[in-house]
């Protein structure tokens, strides 16, 4: 039994030389270097810790660049880095700007993500482990990882077969296969927005010079789409609830308070895609935004 020397920066847990990983792998761990069990390989600049000792992060703060960290991690295999890469101050205040939280129900999309990632065959066993595994499930702390498990085993998804030393042993059920389908179906790798919005010519410039660019301006690789070759307030039709699935996400013009324009809003927010709500100011009225699916202020 090693005593433990020092504590994550991040997530506070300790560190102790004892990791077997640790010792194999950085030659000679210290307080800038080191694997953590939450966070995954720390690997500071040797500035970084004195800045960050007068930043005073908040909680907040620290879980976006645990989940980060941990997240990259992952994403690289778990690898073990053969230099440091010596993450600088300035690396952490941008991961925290660009640090998206998810929503419950992204969190446990992305959680059974994480769990059929690591799964071979149906039926098996996997051991997941909120104490230290909770930044890999973008969760704040272990026990919102184990309400998030809880809530897919609810809705059926998952099924605990045991507990052993707060290690749970779970597994995918047809439910969850069929969540893992629709979520595959959401197209996560399309580069495309929907545009929803009144066909009428005096739009265009509203489209062409502001919500085109800036689709293709926020996002790199994005395109937007629009099919206005057809007024569709009673015809919904084909093309355009195949080109709404084809999607990322919607934005939503409700300038014309257009009937097809709020059902197409509504099919993408049922579907689960983020929908952008515009709307001309002239056209603006609270009602407006009370009827649009999704909207919350
Ligand atoms: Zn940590």
């Amino acid at each position: 039994m090693s005593v433990p020397r020092l504590s994550c920066l991040f997530c506070k847990k300790d560190i102790t030389f004892s990791y077997s990983e640790i010792r194999e792998t950085l030659s000679s761990p210290d307080e800038n270097g080191y694997i953590c069990p939450r966070c995954g390989v720390v690997s500071l600049h040797h500035d970084t810790r004195v800045h960050f000792n007068q930043a005073r992060f908040s909680n907040e703060d620290l879980a976006a660049i645990s989940i980060t960290l941990r997240n990259d991690w992952e994403r690289k295999g778990r690898g073990i880095p053969t230099e440091r890469q010596n993450l600088k101050f300035n690396d952490l205040t941008r991961i925290i700007a660009q640090f998206k939280p998810l929503d419950p129900l992204e969190m446990m999309d992305n959680a059974l993500l994480n769990i059929d990632r690591r799964n071979d065959y149906v039926g098996q066993e996997l051991s997941v482990y909120a104490k230290d595994d909770y930044p890999y499930y973008f969760c704040k702390e272990s026990n919102e990882m184990r309400a998030i498990i809880g809530m897919l085993c609810s809705e059926g998804f998952l099924y605990v077969e045991n507990e052993l030393e707060g290690h749970l042993n779970v597994t995918i059920t047809t439910k969850g296969y069929q969540r893992l389908r629709e979520i595959e179906r959401l197209n996560l790798e399309s580069k495309q927005a929907f545009v929803a919005m009144w066909f009428n010519p005096s739009m265009n410039d509203a489209y062409n010079f502001a919500i085109e660019p800036a689709v293709r301006e926020a996002i790199s690789g994005f395109h937007a789409l629009k099919i206005d070759n057809k007024e569709h307030i009673d015809d919904i039709n084909d093309a355009i609830i195949g080109e709404i699935r084809r999607s990322r996400f919607m934005v939503c013009d409700l300038t014309g308070y257009r009937g097809g324009v709020y059902f197409e809003a509504g099919f993408a927010y049922g579907l689960g895609l983020p929908v952008i709500y515009t709307c001309r100011n002239d056209w603006v009225h609270s009602e407006t935004l009370l009827n649009a699916p999704g909207y919350s202020h």
